[in-house]
């Protein structure tokens, strides 16, 4: 359909102003999810759009949401929900670019870890949009510094980072404070369960789009099995180095199994963790943050223990010991292959236990086929070295986690934990942050390694919101759990 009318950004309907903006951008022709997110917010639908960056979904709403602005009077029509401060600068530039054909268009960025003050100031000024960070966005609509009442659209960009990074209650009470008449739109790179319910929240009746054509729904897990001797540790270390993966669960039959096997990684330099009943609950909670965090790269854990866990993307999931019934196998696989992604499932079998696995296959429909080929040193023969081909796997996981003595009930927001880290206060940059998880009375961050000695020390020297907190670097909890005496000054 070379000359279908919606080829082109004149056919998608919007104003000559917006097309030459976008030409002057260097946009030849609309990207997919231009094409099809430009004509429903045009005409004031609610939008879904399941998009990454680098698909145009910036000026995917951009765009229609420009045309719908008012120059008089100058208030806050547009409002734009995104995750960092990094991303906020991006769509503010990309606003001001495509508008800059409607004079005396005004952005403001309201994002944490900057001064309020000129932003409560640039308001005061007038502005018709508005982007920012969920936890400073609340602060100005409770202060009243931001008025709700003309906002007629709203965005929430990469909602899948900003429920990662803690901020999922703020959207809450943003959205809170808005007309119900308005439109919103909501993009995101993944759907996990907690997306799924905020969809169905907080959108009227939603135009579902896509970025990128060719995914399905289905899960997409390739299951292989891997001869075992009695021993099963070499083999486990023969599948984690075969097998490239940023985040692997382990399960074992028996809570002792469990214990043995994180010993022995851990000891062999492997950022595992376990997950089992011995844990109590601070530390299960630890450990699962610290896994999503990117501070772990492997989970060992019972079934158990696994259930119901908050985990979306498993690339790998390793059957230490064969489950004892095929519902118990459908299961453990299943963590895998979530999301859209693609997952490997593999099974360690001693040649006694391979006739078992035809079990498995008839409860999942599918084949399993050896991980290695048959000429492959370690097909069936244990490694000599498993050390040496741990070492590969050593630094699998870039992040490290750190505890901090406040949360929730402190009024402590993920905003505010960014403002100690970046900026003057922490020195840190934007992007070495990670994950941001804030319960009622702690919080936990996750720091790329090479900083996260700076940013306990920043911390611990600095404050949040005013008040002084300690801060500490998360450890493993094979050695014992960690003392922790909440200390609040
Ligand atoms: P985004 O997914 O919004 O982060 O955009 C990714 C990149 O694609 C940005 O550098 C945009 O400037 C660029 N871009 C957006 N729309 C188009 C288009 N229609 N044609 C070419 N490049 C585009």
């Amino acid at each position: 359909m070379e000359d279908s009318p919606t080829g082109s950004f004149e056919g998608l309907g919007l104003l000559p102003a917006l097309v030459e903006a976008a030409r002057g951008r260097g946009y030849g022709a609309p990207t997919p999810i231009q094409r099809d997110a430009i004509p429903p917010l045009l005409a004031g639908r609610d939008v879904i759009g399941a998009a990454q960056t680098g698909s145009g979904k910036t000026a995917a709403f951009a765009l229609p949401l420009l045309q719908g602005v008012q120059k008089d009077p100058r208030t806050i029509q547009v409002l734009v929900l995104v995750p960092t401060r990094e991303l906020s600068a991006q769509v503010a530039s990309e606003f001001r670019k495509l508008g800059r054909g409607l004079h005396g268009l005004k952005v403001v960025e309201l994002t944490g870890g900057t001064p309020a003050k000129p932003q409560r100031e640039s308001l005061a000024r007038g502005a018709h949009v508005a982007v920012g960070t969920p936890g400073r966005i609340e602060d100005h609509l409770e202060r009243g510094s931001l008025d709700p009442s003309h906002i007629q659209s709203v965005v929430l960009d990469e909602a899948d980072r900003m429920l990662d990074m803690g901020f999922g209650p703020d959207v809450r009470r943003v959205l809170g404070y808005l007309r119900r008449d308005r439109q919103t739109a909501l993009f995101s790179a993944t759907f996990p369960e907690a997306i799924e319910s905020m969809v169905a929240d907080v959108l009227r009746d939603p135009v579902a789009v896509e970025g990128d054509s060719g995914q399905d729904a289905e899960p997409d897990i390739e299951e292989r099995y891997q001869v075992t001797g009695r021993n099963r540790f070499p083999a486990l270390c023969a599948v984690l180095a075969h097998c490239p993966h940023e985040s692997a669960i382990v399960f074992c039959n028996l809570k002792a199994t469990v214990s043995e096997v994180t010993g022995s990684l851990v000891a062999a330099g492997v950022r595992a963790d376990r997950l089992d009943g011995d844990l109590d609950q601070f530390h299960r909670d630890q450990v699962l943050s610290r896994f999503r965090g990117g501070s772990l790269s492997i989970l060992v854990a019972t079934d158990v223990a696994a259930r119901g866990i908050d985990i979306d993307a498993l690339d790998l999931v390793v059957n230490y010991e064969l489950p004892p019934k095929p519902d118990g196998y459908v299961h453990r696989i299943g963590r895998t292959g979530r999301a859209g992604k693609s997952g490997l499932a593999v099974s360690l079998a001693t040649r006694v236990e391979l006739d078992g696995l035809g079990a498995f296959e008839q409860a999942t429909g599918r084949r399993m086929s050896p991980l290695l080929p048959e000429d492959h040193p370690h097909y069936s023969a244990p490694p000599k070295n498993p050390g040496a081909l741990l070492a590969q796997i050593r630094e699998a996981a870039p992040m490290e986690t750190i505890l901090i003595s406040g949360g929730r009930k402190d009024k402590v927001r993920p905003g505010d934990i960014v403002g100690a880290l970046t900026g003057e206060a922490g020195g840190l940059r934007g992007d070495a942050l990670g994950k941001i998880e804030v319960r009622d009375t702690i919080s936990y961050v996750a720091v790329q390694r090479d900083f996260a000695r700076r940013a306990v020390e920043a911390l611990n020297k600095g404050r949040i919101k005013g008040k002084k907190y300690r801060a500490t670097l998360t450890g493993s909890t094979i050695n014992g759990p960690q003392k922790w005496t909440p200390h609040r000054g």
